[in-house]
């Protein structure tokens, strides 16, 4: 778990106090990765205090991290300093987030970034890593995972060393997000509550968690009594408790189909989950009804022929990623999972898409 988080509106103020007690000395910097949307926006780079030899580094989120970007952004942290840096602080949505605890991981650890996705295969400990989302849903925040799409595979780093040191949510932070990325991020948050509390891996501490972010993600997205304030607030808490649910049970279906459109087509996470979850009614019948209106009340058009000039070759890559995620699928449909679905099963869904 995350040992230390703070929340409030204009909490990301208590940042340069929070770091100034874990500067290891001058020459050891704390670099900033910062989603490249803030690059021109004062509001936040005017709020950073750089001492010494800190750093901010813009980063693009066009596409979601990769194992060869967080090696690059590695290699070039190691050669430009003489020490280790004091931390690294990730401010940005999940792909930020993800991005920052790879580096604070692979800053510790020999070889390269696509060694260690898979669970558990982190041999040491990272170096202090910040989280500060400014969209939510993905609950990368809080999770023990940092997702990166590598040469074979699209698949986390899943390590009792990957989650962030300190968190600081601040839903002020989250006041500019795009309408229909508002959306998908948030359906992040609400698929995950669905994969967790249907699933068989589900236990009282995720149910705790997954069934608050559930009736939270009901308030925002289907509710009109609630301000823009209070909904961001919402939101943000939602996607942590979104997080911590699926920390100790799985996601599913959605995500295992997910992360196949990505791999193959690049389709980003949240808008990837929606694409696939609305064609789950089989799986996931009441929560893909509530999708549905969810998706009606906010006006929201899916774009659709996504996998339409598909060759079956790349059908096949798509369904060799999904069915390689074992415990997302034993997660959806039990031990005998194989027995359940098939590739011919996964093709007919991706046609729909
Ligand atoms: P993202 O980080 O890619 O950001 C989506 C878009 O929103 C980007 O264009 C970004 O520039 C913009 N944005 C972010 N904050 C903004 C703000 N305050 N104002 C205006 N624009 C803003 O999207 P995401 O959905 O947060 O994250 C997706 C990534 O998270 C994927 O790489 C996925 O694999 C990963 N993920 C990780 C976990 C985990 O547990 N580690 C869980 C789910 C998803
Ligand atoms: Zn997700």
């Amino acid at each position: 778990m995350v040992p230390r988080v703070v929340f409030g509106r204009g909490s990301f103020n208590q940042l340069s106090e929070i770091l100034s007690l874990k500067r290891l000395n001058r020459n050891a910097p704390f670099i900033y990765l910062i989603d490249d949307v803030f690059k021109n926006n004062s509001w936040i780079s005017s709020r950073i205090s750089l001492s010494y030899d800190d750093e901010i580094i813009y980063v693009s989120t066009k596409d979601e991290p990769k194992t060869g970007q967080v090696d690059k952004l590695v290699e070039g942290i190691i050669l430009k300093y003489k020490e280790r840096p004091s931390g690294i602080i990730g401010i940005g949505g999940g792909s930020i987030l993800d991005l920052a605890k790879a580096v604070s991981i692979m800053l510790t650890n020999k070889g390269e970034s696509k060694e260690y996705q898979g669970w558990d295969l982190v041999k040491n400990s990272a170096i202090y890593h910040v989280g500060i989302p400014t969209i939510s849903g993905t609950g990368a925040e809080v999770s023990r995972t940092a997702i990166l799409t590598g040469p074979e595979l699209k698949l986390g780093i899943n390590s009792d060393y990957t989650p962030f040191d300190q968190v600081i949510l601040d839903p002020e932070l989250t006041k500019d997000v795009d309408k229909d990325q508002w959306f998908y991020t948030g359906m992040d948050c609400y698929i995950h509550c669905i994969e967790s509390l249907n699933g068989t891996y589900l236990n009282e501490f995720s149910k705790t968690y997954g069934e608050k972010a559930f009736d939270l993600c009901k308030e925002i997205f289907l509710s009109d009594d609630l301000s823009s304030e209070e909904s961001q607030d919402k939101l943000m808490m939602a996607s942590w408790h979104g997080g911590m649910s699926i920390a100790y049970s799985q996601v599913g279906v959605a995500h295992a189909l997910s992360y196949g459109l990505s791999y193959l087509l690049g389709v980003k996470h949240g808008i990837g989950n929606c694409l696939v979850f609305d064609h789950l009614e089989e799986y996931y019948p009441e929560g893909v009804a509530i999708f549905k209106e969810m998706k009606l009340k906010h006006n929201i058009q899916l774009p659709t022929g996504i996998c339409a000039n598909l060759t079956d070759r790349e059908f096949d890559i798509m369904i060799g990623v999904a069915l390689s995620l074992k415990p997302l699928w034993e997660n959806a449909l039990g031990k005998n999972w194989e027995k359940i679905t098939s590739p011919e099963k996964l093709k007919a869904l991706y046609k729909k898409i």
